[in-house]
């Protein structure tokens, strides 16, 4: 490795939008010492490739493009390749030994550290470097993280053992940097992290993500305000209010509860039990206008029964879940569940099939009623060629929710527009709209 640091630089990110906003950070920091990010690995000094651990294909992926970057090595050319965030955080050894070709490994969040190794001068950085950011997303939204880590114990995740325990961001910290975001025109901010509402229990020694709601509401530019990540035994009626009674906390309501028969949480040690489950789910939409309803189960996890798994379906069309994700059971070792017998992928995949059919009805059917109503809707990305946009509506987050589909759209509709939107057609997910006017 040469003394001087590499000028050209790819970054790969996988995984999660946590992991987006780490390598948006590290990107940030490689800018800002004076480095030339490359969209093509190939023509890179250096390729930084942030990885996802937490569950089989996931890691499969990560692995795929380490050995993407591997192969690019090839042929003697000085090529650095850096690996970090959750897989390395967990297999550094492991990997280490199977992936000779990789220079150095890294754990999360791990960006001084990374910098230093590629002989960028952070030592002498003023402390501000670490607001240094450079968004992969289009320009007018931008996840915001407020903490890192979890201190839950569920029995079949392995993110504790990869980001550590729960480390709220300050306050101060976070609106200082939404100001930022919003000062170079992001309008829509997107909350994430492990556990939204654990935030401030740590640092604060009591719940604050309503105290830094509020906060985040009085920063100028920003119009949408999306939470993602609440957990059901910390959410309080008081945040559901907030939402209930704010112009900028979009009416979505994102709370990943994995099962809902009370035997199976506690299977899977996620603490809290169905009613108050039901209960926070019903208290939204009897409060919350126009809330829209996103959560995620796991089928398939040790332990779950045909009578679980019943119960399950007959509670998803039961609610009918405006947004619904939906996982087989990874085995992953070092869990509490991986001491538990795993099921065979076949009754997964079969649990899985028909969760999702169940869901895909209701989905079309919710959407369906949409059709000739009126929407706020957010422009994500035109096509000027074919005239067509596409954007979201506030009860769809980027990159997992659905999309309002724009045809003929005039030449000056641009990403980070707002319109009123009539709905006119609809699709299982996604829906077709009519511009009624710019908002
Ligand atoms: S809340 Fe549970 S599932 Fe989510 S990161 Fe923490 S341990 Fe994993």
């Amino acid at each position: 490795m040469s003394g001087k640091p590499p000028r050209k630089i790819h970054v790969t990110t996988l995984g999660c939008s946590k992991n987006v906003y780490d390598s948006e950070i590290l990107m940030g920091q490689l800018e800002y010492f004076g480095a030339e990010l490359v969209d093509e690995p190939e023509a890179a000094e250096a390729i930084i490739i942030n990885t996802c651990g937490f569950i089989t294909p996931a890691k499969q992926e990560s692995v795929d493009a380490i050995l993407e970057a591997e192969a690019l090595k090839q042929g003697g050319n000085n090529k650095q390749i850096i690996v970090c965030g959750c897989l390395s955080a967990r297999y550094a050894r492991e990997l280490q030994k199977e992936l000779p070709a990789v220079d150095a490994f890294f754990g999360t969040e791990a960006f001084t550290d990374i910098l230093r190794y590629l002989k960028f001068p952070v030592d002498q950085a003023p402390e501000f470097l670490y607001h240094a950011r450079t968004l992969t997303t289009p320009s007018h939204y931008a996840y915001l993280k407020i903490g890192e880590g979890c201190n839950h114990t569920c029995a079949f995740c392995a993110i504790p053992l990869m980001r550590g325990r729960y480390r709220s961001r300050p306050i101060s910290e976070i609106v200082d940097e939404a100001s930022r975001l919003a000062a170079q025109g992001v309008k829509e901010l997107i909350i994430i992290s492990q556990d939204t509402t654990f935030y401030g229990l740590d640092l604060y020694k009591k719940q604050r993500l309503v105290d830094l709601l509020r906060e985040l509401e009085t920063v100028e530019g920003i119009r949408w305000i999306r939470l993602h990540y609440l957990y059901p035994t910390t959410v309080q009626d008081e945040l559901l209010d907030v939402m209930a009674g704010s112009t900028k906390i979009v009416p979505y309501l994102d709370m990943p509860v994995q099962h809902i028969t009370d035997r199976m949480l506690k299977i899977m040690k996620r603490g809290g039990n169905s009613r108050r489950i039901r209960e926070i789910f019903r208290i939204a939409r009897e409060r919350i206008p126009n809330v829209t309803l996103r959560t995620t189960f796991i089928v398939g996890h040790p332990g779950e029964t045909e009578e679980d798994f019943e119960a399950l379906k007959e509670f998803v069309q039961e609610m009918a879940f405006d947004r619904l994700g939906v996982f087989t059971y990874s085995h992953e070792e070092k869990t509490a569940a991986y001491a538990l017998p795993d099921m065979p992928e076949e009754i997964k995949e079969a649990r899985y099939e028909e969760l999702m059919s169940i869901q895909r009805e209701i989905a079309f059917r919710l959407n369906e009623q949409w059709v000739g109503r009126e929407v706020e809707v957010i422009i994500d990305e035109v096509d000027n060629e074919h005239g067509v946009a596409y954007g979201r509506t506030p009860g769809d987050s980027p990159e997992i929710d659905n999309e309002v589909i724009l045809e003929n759209v005039p030449t000056n509709v641009e990403p980070g527009q707002f319109y009123r939107v009539q709905i006119i057609d609809a699709q299982e997910y996604d829906v077709f709209g009519k511009i009624i006017e710019a908002l």
